[in-house]
């Protein structure tokens, strides 16, 4: 015990010198393209509200509203007195919303994460994992004692291989749909028809499709058509393009039941606050009827792409709001990084072990409260700082 604290030291130190090291920032605005943070007027290139509906004059007035009449905290977990009318009737139109039976909230994505994959699979169960998964995935499948057998990322043979090796008779396959730190987007129609070839689950993580891809902006799988029958389970987060708070798994009747049941990330934490669910339904109401916004954010994707392929700046193939730059070694995209927050744009350098050693990059999102200027600027100084 008595090393411990010099332990905790040494590791500090580490990180320290192989520039890993992690603080978080002050905001002192809400959450927009130009904000206030340490202090500084900074215009952003990094946060997940890709609609721009976190600070939206509507979501925060049916925010006001909600807490005036429910108060501020649930006060309890959904199955004691946690579940509100808020949070029923936002599940139903979920489920509408995704084309699914039934819809279960969690009060985060990770937590819905632990908490559906730790409900179906157990020891001597198998799940498949693309490499390049979430951590709240990873996490979740460590945590069920299942054989974890993670393939390379998107290599549809390499999954086919292995299923070829495997014996389980209760399968998973778990995948992002748009992945985090690379933007690009599983192959979700071949991963739907191994799955179903092979009598296995299939869950697709769309924290990052939600809200942004396919006609009415529900998701990767509408994009690419996919029903509950394709895959089963869907998972969805709020806080990301809906700009609110929370998350929830999409599927049949009876996986919803099931969940209701086991998932103990469900059954024994607070209920995320009634408020919040009021919120998220009219964040689900200008998804449905704003498709401006996602028009507006394709065009400002394609400005970024052309300019930055004219800057020779090495892209990742991806046609979503996440626009990762390549730069391979941590301390330089460290010190892009910091350059570009003394001209006033933040964009958050990427480093092992949220990525593969020697793949840092600058992690740029884009919004659609951006304008043309804003990715003018930007492009200007990534010409300077690289
Ligand atoms: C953000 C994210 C999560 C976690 O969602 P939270 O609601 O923030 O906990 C899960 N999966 C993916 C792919 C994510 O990007």
């Amino acid at each position: 015990m008595q090393n411990t604290p010099l332990k905790l030291k040494a590791f500090l130190k580490e990180k320290q010198s192989q520039h890993l090291y992690r603080a978080p920032l002050i905001s002192e605005s809400a959450q927009q393209p130009a904000m206030k943070i340490n202090g500084k007027d900074i215009l952003t290139f990094c946060s997940n509200d890709y609609l721009g509906l976190a600070n939206h004059p509507d979501v925060i007035t049916a925010f006001k509203q909600a807490a005036d009449k429910y108060g501020v905290g649930s006060g309890a977990a959904h199955l004691i007195n946690g579940h509100s009318i808020e949070h029923q009737l936002l599940e139903e139109e979920l489920a509408e919303f995704t084309g699914r039976e039934r819809v279960l909230l969690f009060s985060t994505g990770y937590m819905a994460n632990m908490g559906v994959v730790n409900a179906i699979m157990e020891r001597g169960d198998s799940i498949f994992a693309d490499r390049l998964n979430h951590a709240s995935l990873i996490d979740a499948s460590l945590l069920s004692k299942a054989k974890l057998q993670r393939y390379a990322h998107n290599d549809i043979n390499a999954l086919q291989k292995r299923f070829a090796k495997t014996s389980s008779d209760n399968s998973l396959i778990l995948s992002d749909g748009v992945f985090s730190m690379d933007g690009d987007c599983a192959p979700v129609t071949e991963l739907a028809e191994i799955a179903e070839k092979n009598k296995a689950w299939l869950m697709i993580d769309d924290a990052h499709g939600f809200g942004v891809l396919g006609k009415n902006g529900a998701g990767l799988l509408e994009q690419q058509n996919l029903s509950q029958q394709h895959v089963p389970i869907l998972m969805a987060t709020l806080g990301k393009a809906f700009g609110t708070a929370g998350a929830f798994i999409a599927g049949s009747d009876d996986l919803i039941e099931y969940l209701i049941q086991t998932a103990r990330t469900y059954i024994y934490t607070t209920a995320m606050p009634p408020a919040i669910a009021a919120a998220t339904r009219t964040s689900l109401k200008l998804v449905q009827q704003k498709d401006w916004r996602r028009e507006k954010l394709d065009s400002l994707i394609k400005q970024f792409k052309q300019g930055a392929n004219q800057l020779g700046l090495e892209l990742m193939p991806s046609d979503t709001p996440i626009q990762p730059i390549l730069i391979g070694d941590s301390k330089k995209a460290l010190r892009i990084s910091k350059q570009l927050k003394q001209q006033g744009i933040l964009v958050t350098a990427i480093r092992p072990p949220t990525v593969e050693q020697g793949t840092a990059r600058l992690r740029v999102t884009l919004s659609a409260n951006h304008n043309n200027n804003h990715i003018k600027l930007l492009l200007d100084e990534l010409s300077k700082a690289i």
